[in-house]
């Protein structure tokens, strides 16, 4: 990556809209995402080793190792596109992970640009999470607050083709939710004694929250 490149950390609760927010980032600023989610859900559905290890720990709403999930990301970073800056998308969520992610930084000269947290409310976030699919193209749908203009069909794509987590149901959501209180939602305080938190309300309108963000990406990293 080059050492000027810009490193942004999403840090939120499941349902927070880490995953969107970083989509519309990588349009909006021609940033790369680093899902450690997505790359542990491709693990498992390749049924790589790593993956078989982490399948029942994610369908429990538990947090995968961090021996599995840093060499999935170390891996992912070694990869050429990710030179033109990064946003991190559900990484790192434990103290090892980001002493970690200091570490591989800091060998590179470089270091977090910033940290973003999404405040949202636990109890919205259940909803948010339990209702939510995804179309083979990436786009993003919801029981309850957006479906599709046609039952069945993709606006985006025209497809038909749709899937649910397994780990997106209310009962898993709690799971992870307390995961995220006990282990990840330290990293805030830890990164604002390093001067690079930011805090926006992420319980209005996608697109106002894009505009937000976009605006603090675009004072620490344009
Ligand atoms: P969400 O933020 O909505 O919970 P993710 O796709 O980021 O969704 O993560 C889904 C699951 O993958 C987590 O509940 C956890 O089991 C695992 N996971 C993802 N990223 C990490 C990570 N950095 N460390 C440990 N486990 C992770
Ligand atoms: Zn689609």
């Amino acid at each position: 990556m080059a050492s000027n490149a810009p490193v942004l950390i999403l840090l939120g609760p499941p349902g927070a809209g880490k995953g969107t927010q970083a989509r519309m980032l990588e349009e909006d600023f021609g940033l790369v995402q680093l899902s450690t989610g997505d790359m542990l859900r491709a693990a498992v559905a390749s049924g790589t080793e790593a993956g078989r290890k982490a399948k029942a720990v994610m369908e429990a709403g538990q947090l995968v190792s961090d021996d599995i999930v840093l060499a999935i990301l170390k891996d992912r970073m070694s990869q050429p596109d990710v030179a033109k800056g990064i946003i991190l998308d559900g990484f790192p969520r434990t103290d090892g992970q980001a002493a970690a992610l200091d570490g591989l930084l800091s060998a590179n000269g470089q270091k977090v640009t910033a940290a973003i947290s999404l405040e949202v409310d636990d109890e919205a976030m259940v909803g948010r999470v339990s209702g939510r699919y995804t179309c083979a193209c990436g786009e993003g749908y919801h029981d309850q607050f957006k479906q599709p203009a046609k039952a069945g069909t993709c606006d985006k794509c025209g497809g038909t083709s749709f899937k649910r987590r397994a780990d997106d149901n209310a009962e898993t959501v709690r799971e992870r939710l307390k995961a995220y209180h006990a282990q990840t939602a330290p990293l805030i305080a830890y990164y604002e004694g390093k001067g690079v938190l930011q805090k926006i309300d992420a319980m209005g309108a996608i697109a106002d929250i894009r505009t937000a963000l976009g605006q603090i990406v675009q004072g620490v990293a344009a």
